[in-house]
């Protein structure tokens, strides 16, 4: 019978970190991960904020596979022929300890598997697991390609519809409400040809967000991150929009729509598509927090529902990473007593819960019910472009006077409407 005293599912982020600190403690621990390689199945958009986990990864800015340090940021609104830009640029942003950087997960998986496997991680790509073994009523190991494999703990680390968690019996088939589809594509570009497109100095980087047309008013919206040779571009989209509201098109179809727009188009120009993936993303915020543990069982980052989208910033990798460390940290203090009971493992929620991860879910428990507003998809991107295009707009005949334009905008029922989604908004 083969055992083992940590088994983890799923390479990405947070399977990784559990592993790496696992195994620089001297643990037994296997990785099983269905892709070929670490980060070969692996989405993200990709932005990771670092100054949250650089206490539990030192050295981790000059080591890891880092893309471009992000020094600006940018968001748009589309409405049909117009488009409102806004842009952020901040010097702390390039000084060290520069705080958020672009990566690629194909690279900065496969380096952080390397590293887990130097401390003694055993990582087995290309092995899927299909179900947990169960004795006594606590789970007891996985079965993987028909193999049973035995383990004193199990982490899920399996992502967003975490299959593990499910035949754990810790949580159901999450409903389409707390669901969004992401499709990106990773588009290359010589670096001077991004530096000069998106006006950066050598080696910096931008990320933009964008809302309305992106995703013709349903919730989500896109995004652009700059990378060393390269740009990711996506779409996101909340499935319960994409099936239910008009128009009914196919998640691919934005990304393609989304490309011809004319504040995308010149940016991508010449570009060549490297990379094309699609991934699920789990939207539900705190209320998308399942179980986090069971007898001889946690559960991290994506699979555990830990990410958390604010508008302005979509964050999942370093809830990922840091609750992959706070899982790995539970098994060491129940390893040392020999206990792998629920209770004994419920530490990893007071550890969860004394850090930023449960602390940000906690203070932004309200961000999905406030994001679902479809005036933020359809009506604000259209309301402000016919406002803005009345400003500068200038007749063959004579202008009206500016304020009077401003008020035919300002309706009393509209700023009505206004004030409820910002009183919604102090939630936030
Ligand atoms: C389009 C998009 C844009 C995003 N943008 C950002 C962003 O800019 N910034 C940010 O911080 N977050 C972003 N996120 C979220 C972020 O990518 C995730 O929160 C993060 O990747 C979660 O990491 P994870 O390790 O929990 O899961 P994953 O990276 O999904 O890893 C799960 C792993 O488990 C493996 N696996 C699954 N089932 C099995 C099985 N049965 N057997 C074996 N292996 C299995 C998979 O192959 C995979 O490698 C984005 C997500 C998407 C989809």
């Amino acid at each position: 019978m083969e055992k083992f005293e940590v088994i983890i599912v799923g390479g990405g982020l947070s399977g990784l970190s559990a592993a790496w600190t696992l195994a620089k403690s001297g643990v037994e621990v296997v990785l099983l991960e269905r892709g070929d390689y670490p980060g070969a199945k692996n989405v993200t958009g990709g932005r990771l904020y670092t100054r949250p986990i650089l206490e539990y990864f030192p050295g981790l800015l000059e080591k890891a596979p880092l893309e471009r340090p992000i020094v600006r940021e940018g968001a748009t609104l589309m409405a049909g022929e117009r488009h409102i830009t806004f842009h952020y640029g901040d010097l702390e942003y390039s000084r060290d300890p520069r705080p958020s950087f672009s990566i690629l997960r194909s690279r900065f998986d496969r380096w952080f598997a390397e590293e887990a496997e130097n401390a003694g991680a055993m990582i087995l790509p290309k092995t899927r697991v299909d179900d947990v073994i169960r004795e006594g009523g606590r789970i007891a190991g996985v079965v993987a390609g028909g193999d049973p494999l035995h383990a004193d703990v199990v982490v899920a680390c399996d992502g967003v519809l975490s299959l593990l968690s499910e035949k754990a019996g810790l949580r159901g088939p999450g409903g389409s409400r707390d669901h969004a589809v992401g499709i990106k594509e990773v588009i290359s570009l010589p670096p001077e040809k991004i530096e000069d497109r998106f006006n950066l100095e050598k080696g910096a980087g931008a990320a933009h967000l964008f809302v309305g047309e992106a995703t013709r008013g349903k919730f989500g919206g896109g995004f652009l991150y700059t990378n060393r040779e390269s740009l990711s571009l996506g779409v996101v989209v909340g499935i319960r929009d994409l099936v239910e509201k008009e128009p009914a098109l196919a998640a691919p179809d934005f990304l393609d729509d989304f490309k011809k727009r004319p504040e995308i188009a010149p940016l991508v120009r010449d570009g060549e598509t490297v990379e094309y993936s699609a991934h699920v993303i789990p939207e539900g915020g705190h209320g998308g927090i399942g179980p986090l543990c069971g007898d001889g069982i946690l559960v991290a980052g994506d699979a555990a529902g830990f990410a958390l989208n604010l508008g302005l910033t979509v964050r999942g990798m370093e809830y990922a990473m840091a609750s992959g460390v706070f899982a790995a940290k539970t098994i060491l203090d129940a390893r040392a007593a020999g206990n792998y009971s629920r209770e004994r493992l419920s530490r990893y929620e007071t550890l969860l819960k004394g850090s930023f991860v449960l602390q940000d879910f906690e203070s932004f428990r309200e961000a999905p019910r406030i994001l679902e507003n479809p005036r933020f998809f359809r009506h604000y991107p259209e309301w402000l472009g016919a406002m803005f295009h009345d400003l500068y707009d200038v007749p063959a005949g004579p202008k009206k006077r500016l304020f009077p334009t401003l008020r035919k905008h300002l309706s009393f029922p509209e700023l009505l409407a206004l004030l409820g989604d910002l009183k919604k908004a102090r939630k936030l």
